[in-house]
């Protein structure tokens, strides 16, 4: 178990991509994940032609940054150093990122990637731990990511 966080990129929607098997069909849902229209459970075999096509679409495999922020141990370590530092200081860091060691399924908006950097550019300026600098260093990058495509952070 751990802490994995992605950003897609855009190469489908704005058409550097190979073509989409079924381009009628592509969606994409509210986290900015690729899906097809219509009933999932009748249409197997179009999701496992929609997920290799995906896959092969681009250079990036569909993820612009793609990052293990860490196993369930020095995400609670983060999430400890927040605490007895700070804690008012890195709500987002604390409540949408380091909540958990495995949270999965959610993800912060690139709305909200202004106020994570000023949050996790703070928690640099605290600290020359070399975890702590490299937890720092993957969200920078996540969050720029997320900012150049418009697209969220998704754990
Ligand atoms: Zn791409």
């Amino acid at each position: 178990m751990g802490l994995d966080a992605s950003v897609r990129c855009n190469c489908i929607q704005e058409g550097k991509a190979r073509p989409h098997p079924f381009p009628g069909l592509l969606g994409f849902d509210e986290a900015g994940e690729p899906t097809l229209k219509g009933d999932r459970d009748t249409n197997l075999k179009l999701w496992l032609k929609h997920d290799k096509g995906y896959r092969d679409s681009c250079p990036h495999s569909g993820y612009l940054v793609e990052k293990r922020l860490g196993n369930t141990a020095s995400v609670a370590y983060v999430r400890a150093f927040l605490a007895n530092h700070s804690p008012n200081s890195f709500p987002l860091l604390l409540e949408r990122v380091v909540s958990s060691g495995s949270h999965s399924g959610d993800w912060v908006a690139a709305s909200d990637m202004p106020q994570l950097l000023t949050e996790t550019r703070r928690l640099q300026g605290l600290t020359s731990d070399p975890l702590i600098l490299q937890f720092t260093n993957d969200v920078v990058e996540l969050g720029e990511a997320s900012i150049a495509t418009g697209n969220p952070i998704v754990f």
